[in-house]
């Protein structure tokens, strides 16, 4: 793919991380500037505000259209700071592109949908829009290759000014955040596609502003190339999305506060103690894979035992043991409740598979 570094994309100077701020959803004249006026800073340099919202349930608020276009125009030839909006169909691109937005966006929803997408890479050739950035926030399903999909289809028809933003997945358990963020994912994004500007969206990530700045930093250390956030004037009062969003006052002091990391430690001796502890990492995931495929041979041993007095492959009070076992074990060394589960849910089914195939 043939795409344009960020720097050149007249939003930001130098390596800074590109900083894209606002509200959820533009309600009113009134609420547009009051928030706009508090981000003039040197870390905001897009105001975001949401003119068309995709709803989960109908009848909820679904944004205030074309009205609101007009108010970001208002708001760059107020504050000179740069605006964008979201874009899901034909009629979205042109109204967007007559009303002059600096960037756009792709939003989780419609990036699931290649037909919606096409139909956005059309109209922003048929209406002279590739020179607009255009974002791609990642579908609400964990797909790579959807999310990856959507921006060849832009790229095809020639946007050059492409990013993605990390917003996380949706998720049917309840979990300490609103969509998991699954940091693996834009991770390998980030892999096969090095040039492609990654930001991340704590907001939509979170669902609550209280972990706003963690998420921030984790992405910050995962040099990612800036970060989308949800702010409004009054944000109890916000129409949509309330929860997560901050005051500009807030936003502001976020990304102030926020450490940026340098791409390799600068002095030597930091170097030399990373790479140390990096073969202690190598090592450990050595043992790590052939411990667990000792545990696979033992599994299939008792497997042939199994077959050979024909007892069922799953015994659930063994299963049970097991779990409460490993798992108060793995708590007493600070492991998480979470990442235990996952890990002997995927040894067992693994075992299972194993004793399953031998059955055949
Ligand atoms: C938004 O940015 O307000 C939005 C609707 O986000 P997402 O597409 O990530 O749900
Ligand atoms: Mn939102």
């Amino acid at each position: 793919m043939e795409i344009i570094d960020l720097k050149n994309w007249g939003l930001v100077n130098g390596d800074i991380p590109l900083g894209i701020v606002g509200p959820c959803s533009a309600e009113t004249e009134e609420q547009v500037m009051e928030t706009a006026k508090d981000l003039i800073h040197k870390n905001v340099h897009v105001f975001r505000a949401g003119i068309w919202k995709p709803r989960t349930k109908p009848g909820s608020f679904e944004g205030v259209g074309e009205p609101g276009l007009k108010w970001l125009r208002k708001v760059r030839d107020t504050y000179g700071l740069k605006v964008g909006t979201e874009v899901a169909t034909d009629e979205h691109v042109r109204l967007a592109l007559e009303n002059e937005m600096d960037l756009l966006w792709v939003g989780a929803r419609t990036t699931v949908n290649p037909f919606a997408v096409q139909e956005i890479a059309d109209a922003l050739k048929k209406y002279g829009g590739l020179d607009v950035p255009v974002l791609v926030k990642n579908p609400i399903n964990p797909d790579l290759e959807l999310w990856i999909g959507a921006l060849e289809r832009l790229n095809a028809v020639g946007v050059k000014k492409l990013g993605a933003i990390h917003r996380g997945f949706s998720t049917y358990e309840k979990i300490k955040y609103r969509n998991v963020p699954k940091w693996q994912i834009p991770i390998e994004f980030k892999r096969r596609l090095p040039n492609v500007p990654m930001i991340c969206d704590p907001s939509h990530i979170s669902g609550r502003r209280d972990l706003i700045f963690d998420i921030s930093q984790t992405a910050l250390n995962l040099e990612f190339n800036g970060l989308m956030i949800e702010s409004h004037c009054s944000p109890d009062d916000a129409w949509s999305d309330a929860s997560q969003q901050v005051t500009p006052k807030k936003a502001v002091e976020i990304t102030e506060e926020l450490h940026l990391r340098n791409h390799a430690a600068d002095n030597s001796q930091t170097q030399r103690k990373i790479n140390a502890l990096r073969k202690q990492i190598d090592e450990l995931d050595h043992r790590i894979i052939a411990m667990i495929a000792q545990r696979m041979d033992v599994a299939k041993e008792i497997g042939k035992t199994k077959k050979e007095s024909n007892v069922a492959v799953l015994q659930v009070e063994r299963w049970e043991e097991i779990i409460k076992d490993r798992h108060d074990m793995a708590i007493s060394k600070g492991l998480s409740d979470e990442f235990t589960k996952k890990l002997f849910e995927a040894v067992h089914q693994e075992s299972i598979n194993n004793q399953d195939e031998l059955m055949k």
